[in-house]
């Protein structure tokens, strides 16, 4: 308002211009988004710094401006500390492309492939012009982080080995069962644990404090938050699930500035969050089609050599029995469109198709990578003539390891009634650690060295279905992997590896142990009820003492069903019926094309169909039929060159920037650096 004492006609005036300029305001364009996300331009907070890259990574500016009614966006530029970006804008306006509550006349501006190498923290601005000239601007900021100076030689290969859902609860309880507990001692200790760096990861996403799979993981391999259900990208508000703004993953970073090679090993589908969310740029981690195209479409950009685990249907053509390629979850970038056009021009993209025809198990092996359908053929594979390798071991999901020993101890006992790893159609799968030292194998003979991620993905998938046993045999099958890699970097002593987890899955705990003998325990549930089932059996405290499990000659154990096993209870979980002893089956798996046909077809489907003679129902806090993910930290635990920079409470971000420092300075100096010192080096 002017100032009361000026005389009245010249307030009159003042007051008039006052509004015609915040009328004038009222009629400018808006920013409703701008990307890198920013607290500065979300809240005008400067601090905390959300989006952070490393000297030279490559990621996209992008802007969404809406103009007023009647008019249209003419021009978008983007600076950078003031200074207008060297790269073309491409502007497009949303038409029916872009979600709901974005006008049809809004325009998105994208910058594609930028970097900066200049450490510290940095200001960009959009500025946008409508139709009228009216403009519009906004900023945002992100940090460039500098690498320390490296005290060390520069480690050549990181090995990631991301247990899927491993809380601590899970680690604790797979210790249990593996190593024994004598007076209150391990007696023989995980691999995960003996390595010497432990940390906490913080592991929110960017839209949660739960996180799913896809941001869990690629906070470690971006350096930077993504929103769940999105891999390799920035939230945007176009439908289009490829064509987000993107940054760049540490295996195309190490690619492209030191020619390092990728490796990709998982228990679940390959095209599944976590593996995704090392080499393929989208927004819908369920758009398997599309993803399996562009881990090979765009292997040259992620240096992809070596992909295992299941989902062999996103790679048959469609019409093969089995196959469930998509068109509508396939890819390909209009090359009119600047903004997409600009992903194959300035990221070096493949455009991709919608090829529901495409053998991409015939792309991949005329590309050179051998290619394995089973553990047999895997063995056959003689690593010093393949440099490249696929492996896909079953159509949907890889059977779990509780149900691939059994299947082996029936082989080997001569059994003929068909086990689960036969109903599923692939008796012959290989073990997680059997996978890992295939992979290394190969990879070693890479020039410039690797990256690894090797995931035990049913930790999570088997405790969301709160199967006890399965996800324990899972997480003892995954730290015979960790061995694996353990083993590698001893004898390669330019190999940092990293154990840890993208969040923790289903709030289990370790309640105790039975109070009674398994033929006990099967009365009890024949009698059924919580007064039987839960006041008779649940010991807790002192009445837990330590369960005993037998460990057989394969590493695993040689029953679950142990007088007084140990007890696991959910704090995130749906209700099920609960008797504590080993499922027979697994719950059906959804992603088998052939669910719908016997025998699949009369697997239980739901926690609610387990176990229900019993009559002990356990209710849950999470409505459906899975148990959630919860928010707490997950511990990671390191070895090799580098390790010691994991300590401390961390966010998940922070592991991209120190696996970073590791390959491109070497790790930097600390406190016990020296400590971890591998036993022997290799090389020359
Ligand atoms: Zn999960």
């Amino acid at each position: 308002m002017p100032h009361p004492t000026l005389p009245l006609g010249l307030r009159r005036a003042l007051c008039l211009a006052a509004a015609a300029l915040s009328s004038l305001s009222q009629a400018a364009p808006t920013v409703s988004r701008l990307t890198p996300p920013s607290e500065l331009f979300t809240s005008g907070q400067p601090a905390p710094v959300i989006a952070r890259f490393l000297p030279g990574q490559r990621f996209d500016l992008q802007a969404t401006l809406r103009p007023d009614a009647g008019q249209r966006i003419v021009s978008a530029r983007f600076s950078i500390d003031g200074v207008p970006v060297n790269a073309p804008t491409a502007l497009h306006e949303c038409g029916t492309a872009c979600i709901k509550g974005v006008p049809a006349e809004a325009a998105i501006a994208t910058v594609r492939a930028l970097s900066v190498s200049r450490p510290g923290l940095h200001q960009f601005e959009v500025q946008a012009t409508q139709g009228d000239r009216q403009t519009v601007s906004a900023r945002g900021n992100f940090e460039v982080l500098p690498y320390a100076p490296g005290a060390g030689p520069k480690v050549r290969n990181l090995i990631i080995l991301l247990g899927d859902g491993l809380g601590i609860a899970q680690r604790t309880a797979a210790r249990v069962v593996r190593g024994g507990y004598a007076q209150g001692k391990v007696i023989e200790p995980l691999a995960m644990d003996s390595f010497p760096a432990t940390a906490f990861v913080k592991t929110a996403s960017l839209d949660s404090i739960v996180t799913d799979s896809s941001p869990g993981m690629t906070a470690y391999v971006l350096g930077n938050k993504n929103n769940n259900n999105e891999e390799g990208v920035f939230p945007d508000d176009t439908l289009d699930a490829f064509d987000n703004p993107r940054i760049e993953y540490l295996a195309e970073f190490l690619h492209r500035t030191q020619g390092k090679a990728l490796g990709l090993v998982t228990t679940a589908e390959v095209f599944d969050a976590t593996p995704a969310g090392n080499a393929v740029h989208t927004s819908n981690r369920s758009a398997g089609t599309g993803i399996v195209d562009q881990f090979f479409d765009d292997r040259h950009l992620t240096g992809l050599s070596v992909l295992m685990g299941g989902g062999r249907r996103w790679f048959l053509p469609a019409g093969t029995p089995g196959s469930t390629r998509a068109e509508r979850n396939d890819y390909a970038f209009s090359t009119t469109e600047p903004h997409t056009a600009d992903l194959v021009k300035r990221w070096g993209a493949a455009p991709g198709r919608v090829d529901l025809q495409r053998d991409l198990l015939a792309d991949f092996q005329q590309a050179g990578f051998a290619y394995a359908p089973d553990k047999s053929t895997l063995d056959a594979i003689d690593p010093r003539r393949a440099d490249k390798l696929l492996g896909l071991f079953n159509l949907s999901n890889m059977n779990v390891a509780l149900d691939k020993i059994d299947g082996r101890r029936a082989r080997q006992h001569g059994l003929t009634e068909p086990s689960v790893v036969d109903d599923h159609g692939f008796p012959d799968q290989p073990m997680l650690d059997e996978m890992a030292a295939k992979a290394l194998a190969v990879l070693q003979r890479q020039s410039k060295g690797f990256v690894l991620m090797i995931e035990g993905a049913s930790i999570d998938k088997q405790a969301h279905a709160m199967d006890t046993e399965r996800w324990l045999l899972e997480t003892l099958e995954f730290d015979r992997a960790v061995k694996v890699a353990q083993d590698f970097a001893r004898e390669h002593g330019d190999t940092l590896v990293i154990v840890t987890a993208d969040h923790e899955c289903s709030g289990a705990a370790l309640i105790g142990g039975s109070r009674v003998s398994d033929a006990e325990l099967q009365a009890l549930a024949q009698a059924g009820g919580s007064e039987n089932l839960r006041d008779k059996v649940v010991g807790t405290y002192g009445q837990a003492g330590f369960p005993r499990y037998t460990i057989a000659a394969d590493g695993y154990p040689a029953s679950t069903n142990i007088d007084r096993r140990m007890l696991i209870g959910y704090g995130a979980n749906a209700d099920r019926y609960e008797d504590w002893r080993t499922n027979p089956r697994p719950l059906r798996e959804g992603g088998h094309p052939f669910v719908k046909q016997e025998p699949l077809a009369s697997y239980p489907a739901t926690p609610m169909a387990r176990d229900a003679d019993g009559r002990y129902l356990v209710t849950g806090q999470v409505r459906g039929t899975a148990a959630a993910h919860t928010g707490a930290d997950v511990p990671l635990s390191a070895f090799g060159p580098g390790a010691w920079q994991f300590v401390g409470v961390i966010d998940n971000t922070d592991v991209f920037f120190r696996l970073a420092q590791a390959a491109v300075q070497g790790p930097p100096a600390g406190p016990g650096a020296s400590s971890v010192k591998p036993r022997r080096r290799a090389g020359p």
